[in-house]
């Protein structure tokens, strides 16, 4: 059986602000409000999020007799998060100023799997960042790291919802497991939904991807005319509005430290920036991912 205070240790070592430990298991509740949000059609053009629904609901599919899940979030507060002002024009979401969060996670989680399975020669495990349908943001609930808001993010008392998430799902038991924090959560407040300069946040937890400036400059196929309200690739608005997020901690990893300012380059600079420039300014971090063209269409 894992050690529970082991494997905190192992996750501070690693890098991580918070760590918790849940029992791999279904979820119900989240299972029908999924399929709920798919049948009302709020994927949009997402057609990922319709495959592998069996792995989504059973984690056991991603790894064969997964008993545990291990739930680690590093902050990436800095000053870009909340820090626009209503004139800028080309804001990007203050995660993608950083270095890419998949390798960087996956390098910190596959630290922990590696020291892990020394000490316990049997274990079987895999490390995800995003890479995998997973609620990661219930087991996080679960795990005791925060709540659910009402913009759809995990937000942790501490860090707020500037934070990044990174599982390992293993195929032992742990000595001891987290259990969910006692918290009215969210309680009164509404300010992500009524700060949404889309109305993407459809009802409590539920966004219209077809209406979400995030989706809609990165990964979303769907034409259809949108005002991106100065966005870019991204969108930080429902989290700048959030009383958690403007008390949040900044963020302690330097692996997190913003790479360049968005504030700092102008609409011409992007729309003049040939791929070779993109490349060695831009490389390392998410924009390689959508890419300068989307970035230019979006301008
Ligand atoms: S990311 Fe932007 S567009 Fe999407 S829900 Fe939040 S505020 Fe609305
Ligand atoms: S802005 Fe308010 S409602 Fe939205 S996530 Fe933050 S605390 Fe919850």
């Amino acid at each position: 059986m894992l050690s529970h205070n082991a494997i905190k240790t192992l996750a501070t070592e690693a890098g991580f602000d918070l760590c918790g430990i849940a029992r791999a298991t279904r979820f119900e509740q989240n299972e029908l409000a999924y399929n709920r949000w798919l049948d009302n059609g709020y994927d949009s053009s997402l057609e990922y999020m319709r495959r592998n629904c069996d792995k989504r609901f059973d984690v056991s599919q991603l790894v064969e007799k997964a008993k545990s899940v291990i739930i680690c979030a590093v902050s990436y507060k800095s000053d870009i998060s909340g820090g626009y002002s209503s004139d800028d024009r080309c804001k990007i979401a203050s995660y993608a100023c950083a270095r890419d969060y998949h390798k960087s996670i996956k390098k910190m989680l596959l630290s922990m799997l590696k020291q892990l399975q020394a000490a316990y020669p049997s274990l079987q495990g895999r490390a995800f960042v995003d890479s995998a349908p997973l609620f990661e943001k219930q087991y996080a609930v679960e795990a005791g790291l925060g709540w659910i808001g009402r913009q759809s993010l995990l937000l942790t008392p501490e860090y707020g919802s500037y934070v990044l998430l990174g599982e390992l799902v293993l195929n032992q038991e742990v000595d001891k497991y987290d259990t969910p924090l006692q918290t009215t959560g969210c309680g009164e407040c509404r300010r992500c939904i009524d700060r949404c300069p889309t109305g993407a946040i459809v009802e409590p937890m539920t966004i219209n991807t077809a209406r979400c400036i995030s989706c809609r400059t990165i990964e979303s196929d769907n034409n259809a005319a949108i005002d991106l309200h100065g966005w870019i690739f991204g969108c930080d608005e429902c989290q700048n509005a959030c009383p958690y997020n403007k008390k949040a901690k900044p963020h302690n990893s330097a692996s997190f430290d913003p790479l360049f300012d968005p504030r700092t380059i102008s609409p011409e600079e992007w729309v003049a920036m040939s791929e070779e420039d993109f490349s060695t300014r831009f490389g390392s971090t998410p924009l390689k991912r959508s890419g300068l063209e989307r970035i230019k269409k979006n301008i």
